[in-house]
């Protein structure tokens, strides 16, 4: 991986995150979802350490796995309702967590602005999936630029990839695939490591 992380990039303004479990009836059907995600993610070696976010739309909102979550053992405190972001200045302008959201929050925001039709999304830092061989073989998308985790740079150049299929190798740091679920994102990016080199 290019860069170290160093926490979320993206302005949280005083306010703009209210510290709540999200954990409620509404939410607990795609929070089950998303954390059984997480744990085949990982049972299959496609999720390391706490790299990697799952968010998945719910209305005009979406959950998003709180930042440096460990997708293996997600808990209910890992997760975030994410309700405003401002991709424009890189700031969330309305959450509600116990934590704050991932530092991929600008990229799962604009996708979902981009894709009306996506209602899920998984990042995740596979290497052998950002791999030339892969990339060449299954065709990947790829952004021109290593551009840095958690940027409006990298959110642009990934949203823009996904504007026209269902998967994006962000260049030199990990691989986003978006769908109707977060059980087809994670059906694709199964079989897309199954198909690889
Ligand atoms: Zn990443």
């Amino acid at each position: 991986m290019a860069e170290h992380y160093t926490g979320v990039k993206y302005s949280i303004p005083d306010g703009a995150l209210e510290r709540k479990t999200v954990f409620t009836v509404e939410n607990k059907a795609q929070i089950r979802a998303m954390k059984k995600a997480g744990k085949e993610l990982s049972e299959r070696g496609l999720a390391q350490g706490t790299t990697g976010n799952l968010s998945v739309r719910t209305g005009s909102k979406f959950i998003i796995t709180a930042t440096a979550s460990d997708l293996s053992r997600l808990s209910d405190e890992d997760f975030v309702v994410v309700e405003g972001f401002d991709a424009e200045s890189n700031t969330l302008t309305k959450a509600a967590g116990l934590k704050e959201p991932s530092s991929e929050t600008p990229m799962h925001d604009l996708v979902y602005k981009t894709r009306k039709d996506v209602n899920a999304i998984i990042h995740v830092h596979d290497r052998l999936l950002v791999s030339e061989d892969a990339i060449r073989k299954l065709k990947l998308p790829v952004t021109e630029a290593e551009n840095a985790y958690g940027t409006k740079e990298l959110a642009q150049a990934v949203a823009g990839l996904l504007a026209k299929g269902n998967a994006a190798v962000a260049k030199g740091h990990g691989i986003v695939v978006a769908g109707k679920s977060i059980g087809e994102c994670t059906e694709s990016l199964v079989t897309l490591r199954r198909r690889a080199p």
